[in-house]
């Protein structure tokens, strides 16, 4: 069997030793005789999975008692509507920070909901910084203030949050959730796509102070409102379930072979700073992202000129490095190096590039 070094911005690469285990428990789950895929979510033995699910993202991220974790459906996208349809119903006015598409969607999104201001952009740029922000420009009764945490297409990064006082700071951490300690309590809100860094796709998880659930809009789809889910412990209706345990299982990864998440970030930093300094005295690749906020789960890079691009994606993709072409909409090249990129992926694909760069400058 031969894995690649799979670069995915998402779906992306999942600890080996996760899959091997999901792989011996697929036909009988610890003598229940069936696959996780097959049981009732109402199940004794599934209420094991999701509550050591909760308990452990709890425990590796230090989530405080008086938050609530949702495991949900529909994508980081949905929570572009269920963040305002739930939190925009004070004042329903909230502040946006647009560092990228993602942020601009979930921008778009609320603007259908309510008054929303964006008090900074990175689009004069192409979304290559993360803008300053002037607190003179926030809006002093927002119910809310969104983030985009990490810019999976641009490969920025927050390296200091917004300080947005007593108005709650609410974050897209698709890409960079378990990366790296977080301290949750400088949050209203958190939201993640699940397949970046904590299983497969089709699992969402968000993580809410309790006292921002229970106010939704009127009109809010019983679906879409935070407290069906919060009330109901994430069994409103059938969950996620298979997404739910593999998400267990890289917990598990991240708890006791890698042993938290402040080795996480280590071992993260140290992965991204060998693509870093690479390209940083590479007279072929050069980094497209301000060096001050620099994303270390997505590395993109080109070389100045197109043709040379997608020779090198070819040549690498041949070289059993693979999706590394960058966003549709930015060209170029993107190295999503997540948590389960061992750091010899990271080492084979720099020693590939300086071959490529002695063959062709
Ligand atoms: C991938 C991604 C999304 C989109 O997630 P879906 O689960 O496909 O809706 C949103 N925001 C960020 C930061 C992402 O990386």
């Amino acid at each position: 069997m031969a894995r690649v070094f799979n670069f995915s911005p998402g779906p992306s690469v999942l600890p080996e030793s996760v899959l091997k285990k999901a792989a011996s428990e697929m036909l009988d789950y610890q003598g229940s005789g069936q696959s996780v895929m097959e049981m009732s979510h109402r199940s004794k033995v599934y209420d094991g999975i999701i509550q050591g699910c909760e308990s452990l993202l709890r425990e590796v991220m230090g989530i405080p008692s008086n938050y609530k974790v949702l495991f949900l459906q529909g994508g980081a996208s949905s929570q572009f509507a269920m963040v305002p349809l739930n939190l925009m119903t004070g004042s329903g006015k909230a502040d946006y920070a647009v560092t990228g598409q993602f942020a601009n969607k979930a921008y778009q999104e609320a603007s259908r909901y309510g008054q929303v201001k964006v008090v900074a952009s990175s689009k004069d740029k192409q979304f290559s910084y993360i803008p300053k922000l002037d607190p003179a420009q926030f809006t002093p009764d927002a119910d809310y203030f969104h983030i985009c945490m990490n810019n999976t297409i641009y490969g920025t990064f927050y390296h200091n949050l917004p300080d947005t006082g007593k108005v709650p700071l609410v974050a897209d951490v698709s890409s960079c959730i378990l990366s790296q300690p977080i301290d949750v309590s400088r949050f209203g809100l958190l939201y993640a796509g699940a397949q970046k860094n904590m299983g497969p796709a089709g699992l969402t998880v968000v993580i809410v102070r309790e006292d921002l659930i229970g106010h939704a809009m009127e009109s809010t789809p019983t679906m879409f409102n935070y407290k069906t889910h919060a009330d109901n412990n994430s069994m409103y209706n059938t969950p996620p379930t298979y997404g739910i345990y593999i998400c267990k299982l890289v917990l598990e990864w991240i708890r006791d072979e890698i042993g938290g998440l402040a080795n996480m970030q280590a071992r993260n930093e140290k992965k991204a700073k060998i693509l870093y300094d690479f390209l940083d005295q590479s007279g072929l690749f050069q980094g497209t992202a301000a060096k001050e906020d620099r994303s270390i789960m997505n590395v993109p890079f080109v070389t100045g000129s197109q043709e040379m691009d997608q020779k090198f994606i070819a040549a690498a993709q041949a070289a059993g490095f693979v999706n590394l072409k960058g966003h549709r909409s930015v060209g170029g090249m993107r190295a999503s190096i997540y948590n389960a990129m061992p750091v010899e992926g990271v080492e084979k694909l720099v020693e590939m590039m300086a071959k490529f760069e002695k063959e062709n400058v």
